[in-house]
């Protein structure tokens, strides 16, 4: 089929939840991918914060396929070798005791959600069940975790939705303090925002809400789906404060593009899960470890988080260079390599301009560039990137 047919065909048969950008992506290598003309691209989103150890990385490749020729699936009624491995090692790299094996973000954040509620009927005074979460916050699109997102635009159309949710703005630790009340039983934040426009708390924001967590004897359930994995330089987000969750959920590039979430808990708050209370046919399922696992042995073992934080700020001074240069450039932020620059204009032509060029990226919130390339990126693909983005940005 010819690209054009493909997208007529991709038109008429799937589902419209995507305002899709006029492109096949058919193979991808390291930081760059091909479509189906051929056409090469640097890939600075990375299937969204996905692809952390870039495309077709052949030591996961060769893991799955390897796992893939000896067990794909088995029920969950059994021990999972694997599951047992990856969970072993999340553990003993994380805060947590526990670990619960989910397919994607949203699911490991229903989960959270499921745990602090089953958790807090069984050890909290009676009547507290909500979830305080934040505005311009992003924790998924089911039910409850679109719901849990405190942004109008997600949840439009999809009333009556559940009960016992409510918002506070990011990064406001009075109007937080007054939210808890009496009802709440956990606390939902993301350590960075993501898809609310790469927003970096300030410092000492995330010891606050514990805090007021603890004051209140309350949980707190941290959205590290996109900031977790490396992405920030440390493996998890919150290990650049003191903080330690209760609940910590993953996903996005803990199986560098296999579908994987995971949801990780202390004993005592992972005790009120019990057999019955939650499951998932295909969460932790053989292949998904396999995956998990190489995942996680590269980042322990080689010089992927050094890379990360070295690119990082690299990256980092070469886009406030940019911004020396145009002045619609608002702010460059971020942690490691999860960058945004701040436009004072809408960016969806900076976007278009770019892959005309070959270099992909993506606009959060109208107005962000958001930057999540992988995380084994070089100076000179850095270096690459930002030459298209000037010469962009110098045409608009
Ligand atoms: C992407 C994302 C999710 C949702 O993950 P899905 O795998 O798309 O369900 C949840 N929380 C955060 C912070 C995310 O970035």
């Amino acid at each position: 089929m010819t690209t054009k047919e493909l997208i007529s065909n991709s038109n008429r048969y799937i589902m419209n939840t995507y305002s899709r950008l006029p492109v096949v992506l058919v193979r991808g290598e390291g930081v760059h991918v091909w479509d189906s003309d051929g056409k090469e691209y640097l890939d600075f989103l990375a299937g969204i914060a996905v692809c952390g150890l870039g495309h077709s990385n052949p030591l996961i490749s060769g893991a799955i396929s390897k796992q893939a020729e000896t067990l794909m699936h088995v029920s969950n009624i059994y021990h999972i070798e694997p599951q047992i491995r990856l969970a072993r090692l999340m553990v003993e790299n994380s805060f947590a005791d526990k670990v619960f094996f989910c397919n994607s973000g949203a699911e490991a954040n229903e989960a959270a959600i499921k745990l602090a509620r089953k958790y807090a009927h069984e050890n909290m005074d009676k009547g507290r069940y909500r979830i305080v979460s934040m505005k311009n916050s992003f924790h998924g699109r089911t039910l409850a975790t679109v719901t849990a997102t405190g942004q109008e635009r997600f949840q439009k159309g999809f009333d009556p939705l559940p009960a016992g949710f409510g918002y506070v703005p990011f990064d406001d630790l009075p109007s937080l303090e007054q939210a808890v009340t009496e009802d709440v039983c956990a606390v939902m934040v993301e350590a960075i925002q993501g898809e609310g426009g790469i927003r970096v708390p300030a410092d000492g924001y995330l010891e606050g809400v514990r805090k007021i967590c603890d004051d209140r004897g309350i949980l707190l359930i941290l959205d590290e789906v996109q900031t977790g994995m490396g992405r920030t330089g440390d493996l998890f987000a919150y290990e650049a404060s003191g903080v330690r969750p209760d609940i910590m959920t993953l996903a996005k590039a803990l199986g560098n593009g296999f579908p994987v979430g995971a949801m990780l808990a202390t004993d005592r708050v992972a005790a009120s899960f019990t057999p019955g209370t939650h499951a998932s046919t295909f969460g932790g399922n053989p292949l998904a470890m396999a995956a998990g696992i190489s995942v996680m042995d590269a980042l322990l073992n080689g010089g992927v988080l050094d890379n990360c934080r070295e690119m990082g700020d690299y990256f980092r001074r070469k886009l406030n260079e940019l911004k020396a240069e145009h002045a619609f450039i608002r702010e460059v932020r971020g942690r490691g390599l999860m960058l945004g620059v701040e436009l004072s204009m809408e960016g969806v032509d900076i976007v278009n301009g770019c892959m005309d060029r070959g270099l992909l990226l993506n606009c959060t919130c109208g107005n962000v560039l958001r930057f999540v390339p992988p995380l084994i990126v070089t100076k000179v693909d850095i270096d690459h990137a930002v030459d298209i983005l000037d010469e962009v940005m110098r045409n608009l």
